[in-house]
């Protein structure tokens, strides 16, 4: 490609809505425009790096016998009312009527099309396992679509759905899917996590996210290096306690004082202990009406992990409203000793020899507080969240570090689920009718292409990993208009595209400075600068984007050596 046709609009400035490094650097190499919020056209080069995204993807797929489909993005409000998600879906899902005034929506995600699909074609085992896959344009209706194409409201996901008649078969899959996650990822140059992550009702080990280390991310991933273990920080398991010492005290339980001490830090300083010896009560909302987790005072209960533990459809933190109807609560001075509310305790607690909690009482705490002897608990479990430097769970001397991450992939067994709503059934070798079970998987196009970016650039801009390249070398002449140079350039650009190594030509008539800096902006791996000083010697520069090392070649040989060179970014 010669630059002067390509249509690439870079710009010097960043928009002023770009939060993070990729959203700035995709708008300033001319990758992407946005069109309203969250919504995005793609320009030539913005689609040549998601179109090298697209086909790792399909590689892979392929390879464990995925099948590319390409469904519908509207799609009938029956389909979601089976399944029951046209009302729990709410927001995010973008609803529309036809010209008959039927409903439908833009899809935000294809369980339901594919279920039905396969419910009508699929009748016996024998028809299975079955792996299908697109690469499709999303929409999502998000509360807050930022970061340019890493949350938007229109973008594209690769989906993949799997059906299984048994669940030894469906882990199979899972596996298969995960190992090709990790070579996409791979290969598309990030440094991920696989992290375990929230399978919500269906429990088990059967849903892992794939993360990108990055500080713009909006997860928190827990991981230790000694053994691998890595898990979304919503579930990243602590490591359980030491069985509890006999007590080593009969301290009787008191009531204190405690004016104006509503948070676990002033009651501390105001009781002189420290934060540890404090049980903190917190208030939940569910279905069901209110219940309350005790973590230590040094620690945060993890809504996550409460929810599973109770089993809930949903758990939120107490409203006000909710609260007020209680009149034994006192908001800072709530504690579990007379509340009739379910109680679930993080099992620290259960170690805990003498502790302060609220009294339920304004402006007073008790002290001397023992688990046995004072506490009603439903549940003792692991409800809080994970720090840096915990000890890891899985290992002798690991420690947990938490950083944040992207979450460019998610893999996840569905079980019945969708089948079971929808009845999509199979009859299995004895003739019985059962649910398929299933599995879907999905990766976002655009935010990996994004997520690269968050990985790989420096001041002068994005360092493109050698896979996602839009172009993998440009050439760029000294003064294209000085006959020698142009037809050295011609030549190297000719020969270079022969072997099939994409090559972008700078011809256009701009001062050098200014074409360097488009090269170092869009992030081509290898620049190739053609001047008349050194071609007078015989050589040209080779610069590598990514180190800024920068050396002579002699000129025509080093063409050969492209490939070599290349291999090695
Ligand atoms: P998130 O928690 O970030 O909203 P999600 O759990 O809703 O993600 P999935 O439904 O699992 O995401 O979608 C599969 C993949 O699609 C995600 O791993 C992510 O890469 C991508 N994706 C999801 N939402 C968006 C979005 N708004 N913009 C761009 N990509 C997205
Ligand atoms: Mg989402």
């Amino acid at each position: 490609m010669h630059f002067s046709k390509l249509f690439l609009p870079t710009l010097k400035e960043s928009p002023a809505d770009a939060e993070v490094i990729s959203h700035k650097l995709m708008v300033r190499a001319g990758m992407i425009r946005q069109v309203a919020s969250g919504i995005y056209s793609i320009l030539p080069l913005g689609l040549r790096v998601l179109r090298k995204v697209e086909q790792i993807i399909r590689e892979e797929m392929n390879q464990i016998d995925g099948q590319e489909v390409f469904l519908p993005s509207i799609q009938p409000a029956e389909l979601w009312i089976e399944s029951k998600r046209w009302d729990f879906y709410g927001k995010e899902l973008l609803r529309i009527k036809d010209r008959h005034n039927r409903e439908f929506c833009y899809g935000p995600t294809h369980e339901e099309v594919i279920t039905d699909i396969v419910r009508k074609e699929v009748k016996s085992y024998r028809q299975l396992p079955i792996l299908l896959y697109q690469i499709q344009t999303k929409f999502r209706d998000e509360v807050r679509p930022r970061f340019g194409i890493m949350r938007g409201r229109e973008f594209m996901m690769k989906d993949a759905y799997s059906f299984h008649a048994d669940e030894e078969d469906t882990q199979y899959t899972y596996k298969k899917m995960a190992q090709a996650y990790t070579n996409i990822f791979k290969k598309c140059g990030l440094d991920f996590k696989q992290v375990q992550a929230d399978s919500g009702t269906i429990g088990g080990n059967f849903s892992h996210e794939f993360a990108v280390l990055a500080d713009s991310g909006e997860d928190d991933i827990g991981f230790c290096e000694s053994c691998g273990y890595a898990s979304n920080l919503e579930l990243a398991e602590s490591k359980p306690p030491a069985p509890p010492a006999p007590l080593a005290t009969s301290e009787d339980i008191k009531e204190v004082e405690t004016p104006g001490q509503k948070s676990v830090e002033a009651v501390a300083s105001f009781l002189n202990i420290p934060t540890r010896q404090i049980v903190k009560t917190i208030l939940f909302e569910n279905e069901n009406g209110l219940v309350a987790g005790l973590v230590r005072g040094d620690h945060e209960i993890n809504l996550v992990k409460l929810k599973n533990l109770i089993g809930c459809e949903w758990l939120e933190p107490a409203e006000e409203k909710a609260i007020s109807k209680h009149p034994e609560l006192h908001c800072g001075y709530i504690g579990p000793i007379g509340i009739d509310l379910p109680v679930y305790a993080d099992c620290e607690i259960s170690t805990l020899q003498s502790f302060v909690t609220g009294a339920n009482k304004p402006s007073t705490h008790f002290t001397g507080v023992q688990v046995e002897r004072d506490l009603k608990i439903k549940k003792f479990s692991d409800i809080r969240t994970v720090k840096t430097n915990d000890p890891c769970p899985h290992c002798e001397d690991g420690r947990y570090q938490v950083k944040r991450g992207i979450e460019v992939g998610h893999i996840f067994i569905l079980g019945t689920k969708y089948s079971s709503a929808m009845k999509a059934v199979y009859l299995d070798q004895e003739g019985k009718e059962k649910a398929l079970i299933m599995g879907c998987y999905g990766i976002g196009v655009g935010r990996t292409a994004a997520a690269a970016i968050e990985q790989n650039h420096d001041d002068r801009g994005i360092i493109w990993p050698i896979n996602l390249a839009p172009f993998k070398v440009v050439i760029i002449p000294v003064n294209y208009s000085n006959e020698d140079l142009k037809v050295v350039c011609d030549n190297i650009y000719d020969q270079l595209q022969k072997t099939g190594i994409e090559t972008l030509l700078d011809n256009r008539s701009d001062r050098l400075g200014a074409k360097l800096k488009d090269a170092d902006l869009i992030g081509i791996p290898l620049q190739i600068i053609v001047g008349a000083k050194n071609l007078s010697a015989g050589q040209v520069e080779l610069k590598i984007r990514k180190t800024n090392e920068s050396r002579l070649h002699p000129y025509p040989k080093f063409i050969n050596d492209i490939p070599n060179v290349l291999k090695e970014l």
